[in-house]
């Protein structure tokens, strides 16, 4: 059940490669602060903050993880994806290697929970990096919207995008809650039937468009 008093509780995680800012924009929202020193992160954690949408008060619980491995077959994995509402796919705007991950991290939520329905926004952090160099991210784009993902453009550092993209997700979830809420009969809440299409023909190529990554320090 999710809705507890006047208050809507949100259950938020955040998945994506290493290093593309989980982390840091889950701290940013919730502190109001940025560290660019590097620390792992070990397991799962979670952060809440309050907000207001539409009028209504929702509690969102932030659930961050060490992004490097599959971990949904044991108790953490499993803590982490059950019940969640929502889910934001980080990538850094400056690793091709990031992006093509977006399609493992987005299969992995819909092989742990057996569908597709978890709303989901893509999230480009690190913008302020950006530059001539940086890898296109237009496949990224595209893919987005053939799956009806968001993609939002973020800098954690910089503040740039975090709130939105958080209420973005936050709006989503929300919507499939209600949606869901309507065609199940009462006390079932639980389960989702927002419908997304298909995805599993969906697959970015830009691992073949791109040299590989240097090795990056697992998080
Ligand atoms: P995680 O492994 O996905 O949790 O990534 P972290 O949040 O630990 O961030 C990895 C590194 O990127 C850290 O050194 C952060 O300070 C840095 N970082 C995260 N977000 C941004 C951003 O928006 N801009 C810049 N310039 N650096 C960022
Ligand atoms: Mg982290």
């Amino acid at each position: 059940m999710a809705t507890s008093g006047t208050k809507t509780n949100l259950k938020i995680i955040v998945l994506g490669a290493a290093n593309a800012g989980k982390t840091s924009l889950m701290k940013r929202y919730c502190t109001s602060r940025f560290s660019p020193a590097r620390k792992a992160t070990i397991g799962a954690d979670f952060m809440t903050k309050t907000i207001t949408l539409n009028d209504e008060d929702v509690v969102l619980q932030i659930w961050d993880t060490a992004g490097s491995e599959r971990f949904h077959q044991n108790s953490v994995g499993n803590m982490f994806y059950r019940g969640a509402h929502g889910a934001m796919l980080v990538y850094d705007v400056t690793s091709a290697a990031s992006m093509t991950q977006l399609v493992k991290w987005r299969d992995e939520i819909v092989d742990v929970l057996g569908s597709t329905d978890l709303p989901v926004v893509v999230v480009a952090n690190k913008i302020d990096l950006r530059s001539e160099s940086s890898p296109d991210n237009a496949e990224v784009v595209a893919w987005c919207t053939d799956n009806y993902y968001g993609h939002i453009e973020t800098s954690a550092k910089d503040d740039i995008g975090v709130a939105a993209a958080m209420n973005a997700i936050a709006s989503l979830a929300i919507e499939a809650l209600r949606s869901n809420a309507e065609k199940m009969p009462q006390n079932s809440v639980g389960s989702r039937t927002a419908s997304f299409r298909d995805t599993s023909r969906d697959t970015l190529t830009l691992e073949n468009r791109y040299e590989k990554p240097k090795s990056s320090a697992c998080c």
